[in-house]
């Protein structure tokens, strides 16, 4: 069956829907009566750590595209931030972000913007294509990571990773409460913020980066898709609001390209290659402007794809 065909096939993915609920339920109604500074503290710490260590330079620049290499101890704790996240293992993640970029904004998509924002947004969580609903199915986007023991185990223990971590802030937070001995309430406030307001951030962060950053902002780069450079998203999402400069050359370290493009995984990356923890840094070629040169570059690196894994068949 061709990618376009199985693309159509959807199923409302119950789980998914359940579980975006309720965290979302949980997030926003006990916030409120669970505040105190050392849990928000905990929330800002958690938050940089999964979406900014995690996702924007782990799953996304450094895994999804190759952006950069890193030593072995730093790849994989960074994949592991990105598998706390909890949107999906370092396979679903990566495989489904190589299909975005081989097929933005078509039908083939997996957010596609054409088909709504909502969808775009969220929509896609729920309504789960059957040719990325599998980790096998997904693996063939992203040989390189599934091949992975370590990736594989991220990939099969998610829940278990969240479960433990989650349970760690939870006692971390009995133990820095006001009362002698363990303090339930600032143990329930540390798991409020640090796992449910961070998941729902995390999230939101995220999905604004493949919703809107395909619908609103400039195109600076005459790329053959719909991708926006937008300031709010790349203020919120770590520099990833940058989005048509990414979509014109993927493999770019850097997003933010002018001085006022504000980008702080890019100072990250700075700040870790200063340490010798990364290297073979990929920069945008900024000299091959005018821009029909920068379109002409992003054909011919789309994505890290081959023509073979993006016309894999299978009868589903
Ligand atoms: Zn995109
Ligand atoms: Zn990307």
């Amino acid at each position: 069956m061709k990618l376009r065909e199985s693309a159509s096939i959807v199923k409302f993915n119950w789980r998914n829907f359940l579980w975006i609920s309720a965290v979302h339920a949980i997030a926003l109604t006990l916030c409120w009566f669970f505040f105190t500074w050392p849990a928000f503290i905990a929330f800002v710490i958690m938050h940089y750590l999964c979406g900014m260590v995690g996702i924007t330079f782990g799953f996304h620049r450094l895994l999804s595209h190759k952006g950069f290499k890193a030593v072995k101890p730093l790849e994989y704790f960074v994949a592991f931030c990105g598998t706390l996240a909890c949107q999906g293992g370092p396979i679903s993640w990566i495989g489904q972000h190589r299909v975005h970029h081989a097929y933005s904004d078509k039908p083939e998509d997996p957010h596609d913007m054409n088909k709504g924002f909502w969808h775009s947004h969220i929509g896609f969580i729920f309504n789960r294509r059957a040719d990325l609903n599998s980790v096998e199915e997904v693996s063939h986007y992203c040989p390189d990571i599934a091949r992975n023991k370590y990736y594989l185990f991220l990939e099969n223990n998610m829940i278990l990773i969240q479960i433990v971590v989650g349970l760690l802030i939870l006692t971390l937070g009995g133990f820095l409460g006001n009362t002698p001995g363990f303090d339930w309430y600032s143990a329930i406030s540390f798991t409020v913020w640090a796992v449910f307001v961070r998941l729902v951030s995390g999230y939101h962060v995220t999905w604004f980066v493949n919703s809107a950053t395909h619908k609103w902002g400039t195109r600076p780069n005459n790329t053959n898709d719909d991708s926006r450079n937008n300031w709010w998203v790349g203020l919120i999402a770590f520099g990833e609001g940058w989005h048509n400069n990414h979509h014109a050359q993927p493999r770019a370290a850097k997003h933010g390209w002018e001085w006022w493009q504000f980008d702080q995984t890019w100072i990250m990356i700075k700040v870790l290659k200063s340490f010798k923890l990364i290297y073979d840094i990929k920069l945008p070629n900024r000299d091959d402007k005018p821009i029909t040169k920068i379109s002409k570059k992003m054909e011919s690196e789309k994505s890290l794809l081959t023509t073979s894994e993006i016309t894999h068949k299978k009868a589903v």
